[in-house]
Parts: structure tokens; C-alpha cells; sequence
């Protein structure tokens, strides 16, 4: 068994590093024409030979996403859609700003509603789709100081469930994957080096995963190859939750 993308249009969002970076890179080498949204306006450097492929967008900027979801919209066909792009901010609940509610809702609630929303008009008239949502571990259990993140991607885990049920006649799929601890920029950038040291300690596989772990799931899921999972969640932690 093989996957191919040949022929298939995809979409990453936050596309530019990270976990979405792998998916990208990982879809294109495996033969689709991958679209990517990042922040900056200009396209990454290794994207200048792709720069039409590139969609710059904030989500917590309305007006922004909205011209984003413009551009979507023009799109000819779009065949799978990962809506990956995410922050996370960490605070005890009593010190958390609501500010930083308005932007993780911003971006890894809002965003994934409304680009689903979009896509999947274009994915039913095509009576195709393969959507999956980047959540966490902690859209599945929660720990101190992620009150806001855990909101968010316990609610992730609600547009996954209620839009595979309206999708699923049209053969839309739609899961999401939850990935435990990977090293990424997001990671580096919330937690501190002996916080790493002690959180890959409490992981029975004894260590974070790389980006490359959570994309041979997703690329599964995105695949030909899934042709009845729909609405399912999958765990990537090397087994953190079931401690
Ligand atoms: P990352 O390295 O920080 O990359 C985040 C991506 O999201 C970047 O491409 C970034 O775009 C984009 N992004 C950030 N803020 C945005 C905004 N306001 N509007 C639009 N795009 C924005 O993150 P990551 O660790 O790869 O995480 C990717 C996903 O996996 C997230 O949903 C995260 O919650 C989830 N996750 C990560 C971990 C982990 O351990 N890293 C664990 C579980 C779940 P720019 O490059 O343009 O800034």
C-alpha cells in the first residue's frame, strides 16, 4: 500500500513551521499541490517558486481572515484541508488575560470552524473531502496553566465530532489528531529547557516526537487509503495520556 497525492489540492494552514511545515512538505513530496498560510506577508524563502501557493494570514486579525477565507473560496477545488495553525499560551485560570482567550479562540477555535466552514461547500459539490484538525492531548485530558489551550481544543474536538456527522454523506472525513509533546517552536517557545527534560521523563516512550511522527498519521488520515474513519480523535503521545 502506497499514498498518493497525485492530483489531490491541499490546504495547510500555518503551514510554515512546526508540525504544518512537516504536513506540507510531506504532501507535496508525496505529489499534491499543497497551498500554505503563515502570518508574514511575503512567502517563506522556500516557498518563492511556489509564491501563488502561499496564503499570508492572521487569524486573530476578523478582517484578515476574512479575505483569507476569500482567497479560499476562489480556489478551484480543494481535496483535503489540516487546519493546524495554533498558539497556546500557559497562566494559572486566575491570572489568565482575556486577551489571550480572544486570540487562542481566534486561532484554533474560529479558524477551524470558519475555514471548515468554507471548504466543505467546495468539497461537497466535488462529493469529496479528507479534513483533519490539529488538536492536543490536552483536548483529551488538561493540566495546570492550560485552561485557555484545553478550551480551545476540547471545543476542536466538538467541530470535529458535529461536522463529520453533517459531512459524512457527502464523503467528507473529517478526524482530528491530538499530538502529545513534539519539538517545535511552540514548544520551545512555552516551556523551559528542565521543563522539557521533566515532561519527557513522565512520557513512557520516555521522549518528545518529532514533526514527522504526527504527519505519517495525518498523511494516513488524509489519504486514500481512509475511506470510513470519520468524526475519530487519535492520540500521538507515545502513550502520556494512559499513565
Ligand atoms: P508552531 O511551530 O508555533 O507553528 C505554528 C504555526 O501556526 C505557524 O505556521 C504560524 O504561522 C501559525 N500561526 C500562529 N499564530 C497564527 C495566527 N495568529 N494566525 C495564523 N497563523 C498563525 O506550532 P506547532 O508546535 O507546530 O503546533 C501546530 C499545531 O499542533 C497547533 O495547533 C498546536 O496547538 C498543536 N500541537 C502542538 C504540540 C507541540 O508539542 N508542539 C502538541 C500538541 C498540539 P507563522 O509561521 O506565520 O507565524
Amino acid at each position: 500500500m502506497k499514498i498518493d497525492f497525485s492530483g489531490k489540492i491541499a490546504l495547510v494552514t500555518g503551514g510554515t513551521k512546526g508540525i504544518g511545515k512537516q504536513i506540507a512538505d510531506d504532501l507535496l513530496k508525496l505529489g499534491a499541490d499543497v497551498y500554505v498560510s503563515g502570518r508574514s506577508i511575503e512567502p517563506p524563502a522556500e516557498m518563492q517558486d511556489r509564491a501563488d501557493r502561499y496564503l499570508a494570514v492572521d487569524f486573530t486579525d476578523r478582517n484578515n481572515t476574512k479575505r483569507f477565507l476569500d482567497s479560499v473560496s476562489q480556489i478551484e477545488r480543494i481535496d483535503i484541508c489540516i487546519n493546524n495553525a495554533g498558539i497556546n499560551r500557559i497562566n494559572p485560570i486566575d491570572e489568565t488575560l482575556i486577551e489571550d482567550w480572544d486570540d487562542i479562540s481566534a486561532v484554533n477555535l474560529d479558524a477551524p470552524f470558519l475555514l471548515t466552514r468554507t471548504v466543505s461547500r467546495i468539497m461537497k459539490t466535488n462529493r469529496y473531502g479528507r479534513i483533519i484538525n490539529i488538536s492536543s492531548i490536552f483536548g483529551v485530558i488538561s493540566k495546570a496553566k492550560r485552561a485557555l489551550y484545553s478550551m480551545s481544543k476540547f471545543g476542536l474536538r466538538g467541530l470535529t465530532i458535529s461536522s463529520a456527522l453533517d459531512l459524512a454523506p457527502y464523503n467528507i472525513l473529517v478526524n482530528s489528531v491530538s499530538p502529545g509533546f513534539i519539538m517545535t517552536e511552540l514548544t520551545q517557545r512555552i516551556l523551559d529547557p528542565a521543563e522539557m527534560v521533566h515532561l519527557a521523563e513522565q512520557v513512557p516512550m520516555g521522549r518528545f516526537a518529532q514533526p514527522e511522527e504526527i504527519s505519517r498519521s495525518v498523511l494516513f488520515l488524509a489519504s486514500d487509503l481512509n475511506t470510513y474513519i470519520t468524526g475519530q480523535n487519535l492520540i500521538i503521545d507515545g502513550g502520556f495520556v494512559n499513565v
